[in-house]
Order: C-alpha cells, then sequence, then structure tokens
C-alpha cells in the first residue's frame, strides 16, 4: 500500500546538474567526476548517477562494493566509470570481478589482491600524501609497487582544501611528483573545494561531491552553487501555549506571552538534529518560524504566530541552506546532507 509521507525531501534536479556543469566550468581542462557514496549524500544516489549523468557527468566514486551493486545497472553499458573508494577486501573479490566498476587500491595487500585475482582487470590507486588515511606510500610508487597493473586514475586526497593551508601545496607536490612514475592514464586530487584551489590541483580529473549537492566548502563557492534539497514537513497539530506554558522534553522552552505553536512530523530520526533546538527554523512565505523547545525523535515545536493560516495538515519549509544550516546547528554540511532519514520522501522540487 502506498502511504503519502507527512515528509519530503524536495530535490532540485535543475540545480543539481547546474552545480555539476558549473565545477566542470571550474575545472577547466580536467574531466570533472562526482562523488555520489553515502546514497548520493543522502539524496539518493541512483537518482543522481541519472541526473548527473544526463549533464555529462562520465566518473563516479563510492565508498564500497554494495554501494555499487545499488547502481550497477545505471553504470554498465552507459559508457560510465565508477570507482570504489575503499579499495577491495578479500570478500569484495567476487563482486569486484563481476560489477561495472573498479576498484582504488589503497594498501600493498589491496595491489598484490588485485594483481592476484583481478585478472588484469583496470583499477585506480589511492596514494597517501599527507593526509595518512587510506593510501600506499609515495615512496612505495616511486619504488615500483604498482608496477604492471593496469592503472586509470592514481589520485591523492586533500587533507585542508576548504582552508588556505600550506598542507595544500605539499600535497600537490608530492602528487605531481609522481607523474610518469606509473602508466597511470591520469592524475587526480581535487575535491569540490580543491577545485578551487587553481590550475595545478586540477590534474587530470576533479573528483566534487559536498558543492554538488549545494554545499559551499570555501568562499570561493558562495554564489556559484545553488541549493538543491529542501526538506518539507507537515503540521500535526496546532495550538495555543499561554504564557508560561512549556513545550517539549524538559521544557526548555517557556511561553514569554501566549504563543502559536504547530508541531511538525520532523525529529531527530530523520537527521534533523537536536543542534536545531531552539536554533532552526522554517518558512512559510516570507515569515521565518523559529524551532521552539527541543527537537525530539519524530517531532520538532515551531512558533506560528507569525503565520496566521497555517493550519494541521499544511506544508513548511525547513531551512536548509547548507552553509546558515550547519552555523545554526553546529553540525558540518556533509552531515546535514548524509543524516537526511530514510523517512523523507524524495521527490522533484
Ligand atoms: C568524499 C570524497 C570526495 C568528495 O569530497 P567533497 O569534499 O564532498 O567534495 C573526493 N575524493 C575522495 C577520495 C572522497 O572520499
Amino acid at each position: 500500500m502506498d502511504v503519502p509521507a507527512p515528509l519530503r525531501l524536495a530535490i532540485d534536479d535543475d540545480a543539481l546538474a547546474a552545480n555539476w556543469r558549473a565545477m566542470a566550468r571550474l575545472s577547466r581542462d580536467a574531466a570533472c567526476g562526482a562523488a555520489v557514496k553515502a546514497d548520493g549524500y543522502g539524496l539518493g544516489a541512483r537518482h543522481v548517477v541519472r541526473v548527473l549523468a544526463a549533464a555529462g557527468c562520465r566518473d563516479f566514486f563510492v565508498a564500497t562494493w554494495s554501494e555499487v551493486a545499488a547502481i550497477a545497472d545505471l553504470i554498465a553499458g552507459h559508457d560510465l566509470r565508477l570507482s570504489v573508494l575503499h579499495g577491495v577486501r578479500d570478500e569484495d573479490m567476487a563482486a569486484a570481478t563481476t560489477l561495472p566498476a573498479r576498484p582504488v587500491l589503497n594498501t600493498p595487500q589491496q595491489v598484490a589482491r588485485w594483481r592476484e585475482g583481478g585478472g588484469g582487470r583496470a583499477c585506480d590507486v589511492m596514494v597517501d600524501t599527507g593526509m595518512h588515511r587510506l593510501g600506499v606510500a609515495a615512496g612505495d610508487v616511486a619504488g615500483g609497487l604498482l608496477a604492471g597493473l593496469a592503472i586509470d586514475t592514481l589520485m591523492s586526497h586533500l587533507a585542508c582544501a576548504d582552508e588556505p593551508s600550506p598542507m595544500n601545496m605539499v600535497q600537490r607536490d608530492a602528487l605531481a611528483a609522481l607523474a610518469g612514475s606509473t602508466d597511470a592514464v591520469r592524475l587526480s586530487l581535487a575535491n569540490s573545494a580543491g577545485v578551487t584551489l587553481g590550475r595545478d590541483y586540477r590534474f587530470g580529473l576533479t573528483r566534487p561531491g559536498l558543492a554538488l549537492y549545494g554545499g559551499e566548502p570555501c568562499a570561493a563557492l558562495s554564489g556559484v552553487v545553488r541549493q538543491v534539497v529542501r526538506p518539507q514537513a507537515q503540521i500535526l497539530q496546532r495550538r495555543c501555549v499561554r504564557a508560561g506554558g512549556a513545550v517539549g522534553y524538559n521544557a526548555t522552552w517557556t511561553a514569554p506571552v501566549d504563543t502559536e505553536v504547530a508541531i511538525l512530523n520532523l525529529g531527530y530520526a530523520d537527521g534533523y538534529l537536536r543542534g536545531f533546538s531552539g536554533r532552526g527554523a522554517a518558512r512559510c512565505d516570507d515569515a521565518r518560524l523559529p524551532v521552539i523547545g527541543r527537537v525530539s525523535m519524530d517531532l520538532t515545536a515551531i512558533d506560528v504566530t507569525n503565520a496566521a493560516h497555517l493550519a494541521e495538515g499544511d506544508w513548511v519549509e525547513i531551512d536548509y541552506h547548507l552553509p546558515s544550516a550547519a552555523a545554526a546547528s553546529g553540525l558540518s554540511q556533509y552531515e546535514l546532507l548524509t543524516g537526511l532519514g530514510i523517512r523523507f520522501d524524495r521527490r522533484a522540487a
């Protein structure tokens, strides 16, 4: 039975495609890919791949092989390339030699595993240039660790792309120094913020994620990136709370005067975390409707004194412009996207 959800995530496909085109323009001569891990940063990976492939994107990145399985039919036979950032474990080998994706090899063990069982298939390789997260050592690459592998992209990942850190140049130079030391078709370094750091950071392929979905990791992208997701919640009840009455768990908010309050079908189980308590807001037309009291698991209260017409069953939009929502809630823009829960009905804006 198809039961209409009381919670929607309006996804603006035009903005999503426009954001990719903007990042592709900023990438200049480099190809521009798209990170679609974590279910397309919470939007739905299948939908994101369809929209971005239509916009012209050819290179996609997920974290794991189960994420490949979820979109495999959209990749195979469509002239698209998919890479798996976490590489390949023993238990991934069956998937990795069947599904239309290649591993990003991260460790000498993964390199050995792929050499042994990969049947000569193509791979990518991650080099650690100072973030000390995933990747083989640059010295090992220079020393021949990758000899004989069919490498498409030799990549590294910036630790501080969203700030003017001297580490950016160190990482860029460490990757550039590996040019020509392997048979890799191309090099790649930049995530969303990295694309803005200049020509020497773009190499042959860029890998934006956050900016495609409306995030602004650095000032250079504000005004470039458009908002993509807008949560919308339905009003379950409207009531007047008399002066002195309290709202929500632990009675953290008390009405200073008689206040019109609407209770929304939205809470921390949907990814609207408690950092929005007393700090977030909804919108209706031009009225800002502040969150009052504590966000609970499934419910959030807002002050609707300035929206006389709003009634039970009506919908309001939640303020989710990512940079401002991050500042209000104390959450990162990445957390705000990837936390969006399964109870949202994801639909076209
Ligand atoms: C997630 C990820 C990206 C995308 O990063 P954003 O900051 O979202 O643009 C690029 N490269 C790698 C290796 C990643 O893990």
